[in-house]
């Protein structure tokens, strides 16, 4: 605690809530965590902000180790007695940097990830109202033990489930099927229903795991007329697994099928559904491409987590070590279930 407000920590990971342009050019990232903080009314009486930019990035630039050093800073600023860490940065991956966080996060101190859709210059600036509502949702100690959430638009959201849905609009971002957590209301984070968060993820030791040479899972997604070539292409290249996008819940074409049965034997091969919403089947379709022909060839289903969070689970499994198939299938039935 500092002068009786509860310490939140702010890193800044750059984004379009910390860019900005000094002639009217498009906007790129500039503005320090300091600087956003400072932005913010209200945001001093909610908590003593302790602010450090750790990234000057637009978000399609980050990567999985920037992601991890930010975890361990994270973990540092709880250690150091924080009751909650905010990280703001670029949208366009944040459905997936939260989720990588969220794998591993293993604290009951709320971890929350924001950002802006406009920038700070533009009129109706949704960064400061987003940041705010962040720290808010970081020191309220109903955030608690709910793993890494998203704030954004008045909204909390949990990160397996989260997706950003909308390339401009300030509500970007929305949790398919299940909804958001809660809502910002007042100053006060409110949630529904407690929700299920998986066990985190042991976190390796980042010193000498990120020195090594790191998992390479390429994301494949199918589509019209697609019999397997890129697929192929990108199983030649001997990656450490492979996650398909497949049409509906979890389909891909009867000579792809054939690519999959291959590749899978390969390595870990887990197959997601492309649509943005609901589970891979089980036992719905039998034919040449179907979930139940993949699972038969086998493939991991990523149950209901999106192409892009199946791909970090398996990548985050991969890391630690993990290469054995039904313990990866087990992962994936647990961690992809409501
Ligand atoms: N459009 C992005 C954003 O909202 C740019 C980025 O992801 O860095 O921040």
């Amino acid at each position: 605690m500092s002068s009786g407000r509860p310490v939140v920590a702010v890193g800044a990971l750059g984004g379009t809530i910390a860019s900005s342009s000094t002639d009217g050019s498009a906007v790129v990232p500039t503005l320090s965590a300091e600087r956003l903080a400072e932005a913010v009314p209200g945001l001093v009486e909610s908590a003593a902000v302790h602010a450090e930019t750790l990234a000057m990035l637009p978000s399609p630039s980050l990567d999985e180790p920037t992601v991890l050093r930010a975890l361990c800073w994270a973990r540092e600023q709880v250690d150091g007695g924080a009751v909650g860490v905010v990280l703001t940065q670029g949208t366009d991956t944040l459905e997936e940097t939260s989720y990588l966080l969220d794998l591993f996060w293993d604290r009951p101190e709320p971890l929350v990830v924001t950002g802006a859709m406009r920038s700070p210059q533009s009129a109706g600036a949704d960064g400061p109202a987003n940041l705010l509502t962040a720290v808010r949702t970081a020191v309220a100690p109903a955030s608690r033990d709910r793993g890494v959430l998203v704030a954004f638009d008045d909204e909390l959201h949990q990160a397996r489930w989260v997706a950003k849905t909308d390339s401009v609009a300030t509500g970007a971002f929305r949790s398919p099927v299940f909804g958001p957590l809660g809502r910002y209301v007042e100053g006060e984070a409110l949630y529904g229903a407690p929700a299920r968060h998986p066990v985190p993820v042991e976190l390796p030791d980042l010193r000498t795991r990120l020195e090594e040479p790191l998992p390479r899972v390429p994301l494949v997604v199918t589509h019209l007329g697609d019999k397997g070539e890129v697929l192929d292409v990108v199983t030649a290249a001997e990656p450490d697994g492979i996650v398909v996008g497949g049409f509906g819940a979890g389909h891909v074409s009867a000579e792809m099928a054939e690519v999959v049965g291959r590749a899978a034997v390969a390595v870990p091969l887990v197959f997601a559904s492309r649509t943005g919403a609901g589970p891979t089947g089980r036992a719905m379709y039998g034919y040449p491409g179907s979930e139940v022909d993949l699972v038969r060839r086998g493939a991991i289903a990523a149950g209901w987590l999106s192409p892009f969070k199946a791909r970090l689970l398996l990548w985050t499994l991969l890391l630690t070590g993990e290469t054995d198939g039904e313990r990866l299938r087990a992962a994936f039935a647990d961690r992809g279930a409501p």
